[in-house]
């Protein structure tokens, strides 16, 4: 069982990096494996709404291989084929990412996760759910199969500010988000929220406040990116009509925003990512043509520059 303790910023980095995670709850080299397991979502069959979060365009989650037509078995092999040669001793971490991958009856979603854990290569699942799709039954089935695989929950929490959660039509408040997590830490079950920053009408001041109110949770992981306008949602129809709802960050500024985020937030945390890159041809506008790892550099960069840390912000108004 991998368990997190807090983290002591051990990376030589200035910011605790997924990468240093992995390596200390793991002996291999680890890489996560998309799948698309076939879930529907509540947002978007009806159950909560048909028009799904403004933003939602499932096509930006997938790599090719991963289609639902394929058994998980496959979709995970054809993932490994295209790793394995370049890292022969890798191993595996099976990632339910298109659409809700809680949704689902008990039993299929028992089924789902044990074909993926019962991979040779596997040692764990991170679920990527939204946070008003859990219960107390699915928690307490993760924390058993969490005594012998790595398990973490993902939570989509977008924004912690209500009125943001209902213009983009996420069909939950912020509430629901904390208390999902909170839950999700009682069962001793590993936590990640995914944040989006440039949503419409938030302000830099709105943006660091989540910064703020997620340091306060029990989370171990945050994922974040920069908004990106995916051709064909309704949030690119939005950005048409009401473009003065939008500013879309150019990378230097992002850089900056992100630093003062990354130093207001619990320097427990581990941060995954800071972007996402969705392929041009999806995007409404230009992207910045930087790679993932590009942009990463210029980051940390910038904050050797500057002299700063994750958290110091909360530690300088300590003292
Ligand atoms: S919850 Fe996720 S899958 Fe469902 S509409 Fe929103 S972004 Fe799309």
């Amino acid at each position: 069982m991998h368990k997190i303790d807090v983290y002591t910023m051990d990376s030589k980095k200035r910011y605790n990096d997924y990468a240093s995670y992995l390596k200390k709850h793991f002996q291999n080299k680890m890489q996560k494996i998309t799948i698309h397991a076939g879930f529907s979502c509540p947002n978007r069959d009806g159950k909560i709404s048909f028009g799904g979060c403004t933003y939602c365009n499932n096509q930006t989650f997938n790599p090719e291989y991963c289609q639902p037509n394929k058994s998980i078995t496959q979709q995970i092999d054809e993932g490994i084929q295209f790793f394995q040669k370049k890292y022969p001793d890798q191993r595996y971490l099976a990632y339910f990412q298109a659409y809700t991958n809680t949704y689902d009856p008990l039993p299929i979603l028992i089924q789902k996760y044990e074909e993926a854990l019962a991979h040779p290569l596997v040692d764990g699942i991170i679920i990527g759910t939204r946070p008003d799709c859990i219960d107390h039954s699915l928690l307490q089935y993760l924390q058993q199969i969490a005594k012998q695989h790595y398990v973490m929950i993902e939570y989509g929490i977008e924004s912690t500010h209500n009125e943001t959660l209902e213009l983009i039509n996420r069909g939950h408040t912020y509430e629901v988000a904390e208390e999902a997590i909170r839950l999700t830490a009682r069962y001793g079950i590993e936590t990640c929220a995914h944040l989006i920053l440039g949503l419409p009408n938030e302000s830099v001041e709105i943006m660091l406040s989540h910064a703020q109110k997620i340091s306060q949770l029990p989370l171990n992981c945050i994922k974040l990116h920069q908004l990106q306008l995916i051709k064909g949602t309704k949030m690119a129809e939005q950005y048409t009509m009401h473009p003065e709802w939008f500013h879309l960050f150019t990378a230097d500024e992002y850089i900056e925003l992100l630093i003062q985020f990354i130093r207001q937030l619990n320097p427990s945390f581990v941060i995954e990512r800071f972007v996402s890159q969705s392929p041009p041809s999806l995007l409404l506008t230009n992207g910045w043509g930087l790679k993932n790892y590009e942009f990463t550099a210029k980051l940390e960069k910038r904050m050797n520059q500057l002299n700063v840390h994750q958290g110091d912000y909360l530690l300088d108004q300590r003292n």
